[in-house]
């Protein structure tokens, strides 16, 4: 009895890991927000989520500084508040701050007043803290349904997912990760990776291959004949 749960368990977490890190839940999502914007101009957007981290995001803006690359990072308003230096680093570098929740928690918990005082709250601590007024939200996990998705545009957001997912998280090698986005890669993408956090948590973990992944990557998509733009040049044109 005991042998054939421990079994069961040990299968269903095999298919729940194998669909995380084959499959891309945001495709479910994708509907009313903006995941990719055609354009016939060979660009790409990098965003970066779960940050600030006092270990990583200082690592990861040096790379993007190298290449001369302006980012957008969608930060969990818990992670600003905990390391404000690193967040106001990230706007004086001239990326744009997203809005990705205050405590990473999925938006089908909540109710709309919930999801309301969220993005607010968040948004007051990234304004204090960085100067910015956050304009883009990214809902943690993706997860999100259609009164959901009309609410946030209700209070002035637009919703940003992404189209091709680095999956840095369960990567450990930065070269298959930037290979398989060559691959991939199409005008006007907008491409996943992480500034914190590993399988299990948002804070802590490694991100020595997203970091390591940044100028190989600038190297081989620029080589392809693309930019790399601002989140407010993909989505605005300005
Ligand atoms: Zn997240």
């Amino acid at each position: 009895m005991v042998l054939s749960v421990i079994f069961g368990l040990v299968v269903l977490f095999i298919i729940i890991g194998g669909f995380c890190v084959f499959f891309d839940q945001a495709v479910f999502s994708r509907r009313g927000t903006i995941y990719r914007v055609k354009t016939d101009r060979p660009c790409v957007l990098l965003t970066f989520d779960d940050g600030p981290s006092p270990e990583w995001t200082p690592r990861i803006l040096e790379e993007l500084k190298k290449e001369n690359i302006k980012a957008a990072f969608f930060m969990i308003g818990h992670h600003v508040k905990k390391y404000p230096d690193i967040a106001r680093q990230v706007a004086a570098e001239g990326h744009t701050i997203g809005n990705h929740g205050f405590a990473h928690s999925v938006m089908f918990y909540y109710t709309m007043a919930e999801i309301e005082e969220e993005i607010k709250y968040t948004e007051h601590v990234i304004k204090e803290i960085t100067g910015q007024t956050t304009k883009y939200f990214r809902p943690p996990k993706a997860w999100m349904n259609k009164n959901i998705k009309e609410k946030i545009k209700d209070m002035g957001y637009k919703t940003v997912l992404w189209s091709l997912n680095s999956k840095d998280w369960v990567s450990f090698n930065h070269k298959s990760m930037v290979n398989y986005i060559s691959r991939h890669v199409r005008n006007g993408d907008i491409l996943l990776f992480h500034d914190s956090g590993n399988v299990s948590s948002t804070e802590g973990g490694t991100r020595r291959q997203t970091v390591k992944s940044i100028s190989l990557l600038a190297r081989t998509l620029r080589e392809k004949g693309f930019e790399f733009v601002s989140i407010e040049e993909l989505i605005n044109g300005d």
